[in-house]
């Protein structure tokens, strides 16, 4: 027999977890770790930095996995550092001081539902604004002490990780993440053991797991089904943000609304409102109508209580950006429903059309969430307006401007996003009540009496941090991957601190305009290369890996800045992500952006810059339409002067490199003695006293309690109040009026306007006789005039309601006093609708129909 050259079996590996264990003194930090707090309390960051530095970077400022790799003699020697020890005692009491406060129950409590959370740069469940927005939000909720909880995806692979190769193109990598060395927990059932979540998919269940953040007192519940009780066709649906194709886009809309609602039922939980962040979460509602529907209500009555306690914030301007699923893959997964419901199949895919019987098209997933909820919201002033045009194809038979579409500026979480440095300069100057009254703008004005030395102290700290932060950061990678050694050292060297430093991250979608600086190369050169007042931009930020436009201009940016005269001058940061954003939003001097208005709904970077004395120079869009203020930054005005966007561009690059020759590098470089710009500091203390408490976290929790929480809990209250009565009555009066609608006949109208046309100043009596086929009083009527706004669109000029004088039978006589005074041709006709006071708006039965007006 010959021997072999080798006999060896497979090793069967076996997973062996090794926990280690922290002493007892030190169990309090464990505790801390796995509450996101520390995110937005320096205190705590700052300790477990101390712990062990050079593990703290090692570990990228994981507090758990920090704890982990502890190693015993370190612990050992924290336990016997008496200083050390009285440190963390303090945080833990600091932490515990916090966590003690019973929640707040005169306001109405919340469940949250979003697709992706920003809360610190551990857990990778956020992809850009929308997410930070999110985390943000949960974090002063906490601060706030109100009664929320949360719901979301804890993703294998999170959003990518963006890398640029040596010609710029940009490099995605998805890393996958060890749930275990993150700050959560696992959310156990009764007995201890996991618990499961079976979430229904027409013929069988995906079973999610359930995680838990603690971020301060909120309650963030994260699900989760890459595990083995899940086929390999179900498991990737938590993966990846924004990844894989419709199918699974509509697994994780199900998986979010109908999984994140079973959840809270399974864990016990009731909320007064349901708040979806983005339509992504909109079918939470459906399986609240399911729920209402299964105690024995009908499909009308459980409408009516699902649309009163629930909120839908709107994000994407563009109706293109809203998730459409067509009708055979709706189908596969939504079959069920219609049985369910008690309503057909075209009812249902109806809830989600523009056109319900319109079956060309496809399921829209804000629409849906336009149907549910009693309100929508916006998020700023000029979106708002953007959003009720947007919509306006739902609510037939009204215009734009009168549907209820609202809006709620965004915020920023004030803790999060102020660099300590600052916060410190706040404590010692401002009224002691800040943290709790932080949108006060009369606090605010003590930035005044900081004495201008003080300012720049702070800023040039906080610029420095940041040149250290890119020469740390990025000399390894930009060796690896930028060839020429002596290239990448002379870059790094180029970076100066005393530069007027200008910021522009944020995700490249076109509409962004990064390319807009690089209109004129060669003004853009001497403007960088002026040896007396340098200038330097920082360009970040990710292309989504499908936006193929997107990645070009990535390219385009990163070619320009390794020319000869832009090297140094003109440098893309890769992977721009929570702990870079929060360098670059209080180290650079300016924040600039560029949007095509209307299309940034909001942004929120620039509010992050104001908080830490950066100023903005951006176009007036989003909140800076809002937020600017003269003296205070810099606007590209709003009003469009090209209908080609190309000559748009080069106008307002123009404006922007005028702006830079004649105002902003002369006023930046006008330094006293002491080498700074009083100027200068006048423009970011009066972006601070006037700008910056309008856009904190805290404003905007306040308007969302005050324009709609309150208002749907007390309305839901009502409705639900005796068994339902309320939502009950309210669902068969709406049945009553539309089984009639069509039968509501015109008896009789007049007028007395002469043929030759209405005289300014003169009164007119419109009357209309109206049979309700035995409605009581259950129709209203008003004359309404449109004209043409400055684009040729039609706008209500105005609307005269008509009252009721008499009742005979069925018959309701109306009547309308005209008095024009405006002169001018108008068009007019009479509008009816069904009047109810128990309604939150019209557009919650938006029954229409157009009367003629009497002949002349
Ligand atoms: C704040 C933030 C955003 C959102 O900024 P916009 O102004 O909306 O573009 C995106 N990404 C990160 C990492 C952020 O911190």
């Amino acid at each position: 027999m010959k021997i072999k050259a080798d006999y060896a079996n497979a090793p069967q590996w076996q997973e062996i977890t090794v926990k280690s264990t922290l002493p007892e003194k030190l169990k309090c930090l464990d505790e801390i770790a796995h509450n996101v707090w520390w995110t937005w309390n320096y205190e705590a960051r700052d300790l477990f930095r101390d712990l062990d530095p050079e593990l703290y970077h090692e570990v990228s400022h994981n507090p758990v996995l920090l704890l982990e790799r502890l190693s015993y003699e370190r612990k050992e020697k924290i336990v016997k550092d008496a200083v050390m020890m009285e440190r963390i005692n303090a945080v833990y009491s600091l932490f515990r001081e916090y966590m003690d406060v019973e929640p707040d129950a005169s306001r109405p409590s919340v469940a949250y539902f979003s697709m992706e959370y920003g809360l610190n740069h551990v857990l990778k469940i956020y992809s850009g604004g929308l997410g930070m927005l999110a985390g943000d939000y949960l974090k002063e909720a906490s601060d706030s002490n109100v009664n929320m909880c949360a719901v979301g995806f804890l993703y294998r692979y999170g959003y990518f990780t963006q890398s640029l190769s040596m010609d710029g193109q940009q490099i995605a990598k998805y890393e996958a993440q060890n749930f275990n060395s993150l700050p959560l927990e696992r959310q156990l059932d009764e007995n201890g053991n996991p618990l499961v979540v079976d979430v229904p998919y027409n013929n069988y269940s995906v079973h999610a797991y359930v995680w838990c953040v603690n971020v301060g007192r909120i309650k963030l519940y994260l699900l989760d089904t890459d595990n083995e009780l899940n086929s390999e066709f179900d498991k990737p649906i938590t993966h990846s943000l924004y990844g894989g194709d419709w199918e699974n886009r509509l697994k994780q809309e199900i998986l979010l609304g109908i999984g994140g609602v079973l959840t809270l039922k399974k864990l016990g939980i009731t909320k007064d409102v349901y708040h979806c962040n983005e339509g992504h979460a909109a079918l939470c509602n459906l399986q609240r109508l399911c729920d209402y529907i299964a105690t024995g209500l009908t499909f009308n009555q459980a409408m009516e209580l699902v649309r009163a306690s629930s909120l839908y914030t709107v994000h994407t301007p563009v109706p293109a950006g809203h998730d459409y699923f067509d009708e055979g893959l709706f189908g596969k997964y939504m079959g069920g429903y219609p049985a369910k419901l008690g309503i057909t199949w075209d009812e249902f895919i109806g809830m989600g059309r523009n056109n319900p019987n319109d079956h060309s098209e496809k399921f829209c997933m804000s629409v849906f969430a336009c149907n549910t909820c009693q309100e929508v919201n916006g998020v700023s002033k000029l979106h708002g307006w953007v959003s009720q045009k947007m919509f306006a194809p739902i609510w037939n038979g009204y215009y734009p401007e009168e549907n209820h579409v609202g809006y709620v500026t965004n915020g920023v979480h004030f803790p999060t996003w102020t660099s300590t440095e600052w916060r410190k300069v706040y404590a010692k100057y401002f009224d002691k009540n800040f943290m709790k009254d932080q949108s006060n703008q009369s606090i605010w004005e003590a930035i005044y009496n900081v004495p201008d030395d003080e300012v720049w102290e702070t800023r040039m700290a906080l610029k420095q941090k940041l040149v250290d932060y890119i020469r740390m950061q990025f000399r390894e990678t930009w060796l690896k991957n930028q060839g020429d050694p002596s290239r990448v050292v002379s870059l790094l060297d180029k970076i100066n601190p005393n530069a007027l430093m200008i910021g522009f991250c944020r995700r490249f979608a076109t509409y962004k305009r990064a390319h807009l600086l690089f209109t004129d190369l060669d003004r853009l050169s001497k403007i960088v290369n002026d040896p007396e007042h340098p200038v330097q931009f920082l360009f970040a930020g990710k292309a989504h890996p499908a936006d193929g436009a997107g990645q070009g201009l990535i390219k385009k940016i990163y070619e320009i800045s390794q020319r000869p005269e832009f090297l140094g001058k003109i440098i893309f940061l890769e992977n721009y992500d929570f702990q870079l954003a929060r360098r670059l939003v209080s180290g650079v001097d300016i924040w600039m952006n560029t949007p095509t208005r209307p299309l940034e709904a909001s942004g929120t970077s620039g509010e992050k810059a104001e908080m830490n004395g950066v100023v903005n120079l951006s176009v007036l869009d989003g909140w800076w339409l809002e937020g600017y203020r003269e003296g205070a930054g810099w606007a590209l005005t709003e009003k469009r002067t090209y209908q080609n966007q190309g000559y748009q561009d080069q106008l307002d690059a123009a404006t922007i490199y005028n702006l830079l020759e004649r105002e902003i590098i002369p006023l930046y470089y006008n330094k006293n003695e002491k080498g700074y710009s009083e100027g200068w500091i006048k423009v970011i203390k009066n972006s601070i006293a006037q700008i910056a408490p309008h856009y904190t976290m805290k404003r905007q929790l306040d308007d969302y309690y005050d324009k709609f929480y309150c208002k749907e809990a007390a309305r839901f209250k009502t409705l639900a109040a005796d068994n339902n009565r309320l939502a009950k009555d309210i669902a068969q009066w709406k049945e009553a009026v539309a089984e009639r609608w069509d039968s509501i006949s015109v008896v009789s109208s007049e007028w007395n306007i002469p043929s030759t046309g209405a005289v300014m100043g003169k009164e007119y009596t419109l009357k209309y006789v109206i049979n309700e086929q035995g409605l009581d009083d259950a129709i209203g009527l008003e004359f309404v005039t449109i004209s043409p706004d400055k684009n040729g669109e039609d706008r209500i000029f105005n609307v005269i309601p008509l009252t009721v004088i008499g009742r005979d039978g069925n018959n309701f006589t109306f009547e309308g006093k005209l008095e024009p005074n405006n002169a001018g041709i108008f068009k007019s006709a009479v509008r009816m609708y069904p009047k109810c006071d128990k309604l939150p708006h019209r557009q919650d039965f938006c029954y229409i129909k157009w009367l003629d007006l009497p002949n002349m």
